[in-house]
């Protein structure tokens, strides 16, 4: 299937320093743990995390959400972090905030291992699609109801390796 760019890799790196730089300011020379949510996160991450200048350690999650094409709000860990997190402050890394419900599932697990902050950097939004009001505090884009491929993201576990966002045109 043919595919057509969305976010060229160019805007896309452009953007990921510019949030890097956001995110180094903000904190200020403060330790984080920085998790990437799993699988999806991981080639964003990699590049974040090179344009993070505050001493950091990175724990990943897998996490599962039961469904069909709908995401269902039922999310498992299929994978957890290896460390506590309890006094420290936790920067999410996803691919992107689709209904919201995946996130908010990670947003309460989280809150209950007392960490001392919590804060979320996205690569996407569909804000179309929102179930639940996320906050982002680190957004990459905002997009339209499509799906995307590329950049980490799959279709049936292919297309992570784009270096670009993509959608796929049916012909
Ligand atoms: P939510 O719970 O917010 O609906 O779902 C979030 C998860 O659904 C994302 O982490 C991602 O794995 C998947 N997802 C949502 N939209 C897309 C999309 O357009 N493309 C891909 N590849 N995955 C998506």
């Amino acid at each position: 299937m043919p595919i057509d760019t969305l976010i060229s890799a160019e805007d896309i790196q452009a953007r990921v320093a510019e949030l890097g730089r956001q995110i180094t300011a903000d904190y200020g020379g403060q330790e984080i743990v920085v998790v990437p949510v799993l699988k999806g996160s991981f080639v964003f991450a990699a590049d974040l995390v090179r344009h993070i200048d505050v001493p950091l350690a990175i724990d990943f999650l897998g996490l599962r959400s039961y469904e069909g094409t709908e995401s269902s709000g039922v999310v498992q860990i299929t994978s957890d972090l290896t460390k506590s997190v309890e006094g420290k402050h936790v920067l999410i890394i996803e691919d992107i905030v689709d209904t919201g419900l995946t996130m908010q599932y990670l947003l309460q697990n989280l809150e209950t291992r007392k960490p001392a902050s919590v804060k979320l950097a996205s690569l996407l939004h569909k804000p179309a699609r929102s179930k639940v009001k996320i906050p982002i505090d680190y957004l990459g884009f905002e997009i339209e109801d499509v799906f995307v491929i590329g950049y980490g993201l799959d279709y049936d576990q292919h297309y992570r390796n784009l270096p670009y966002l993509g959608v796929m045109r049916p012909e």
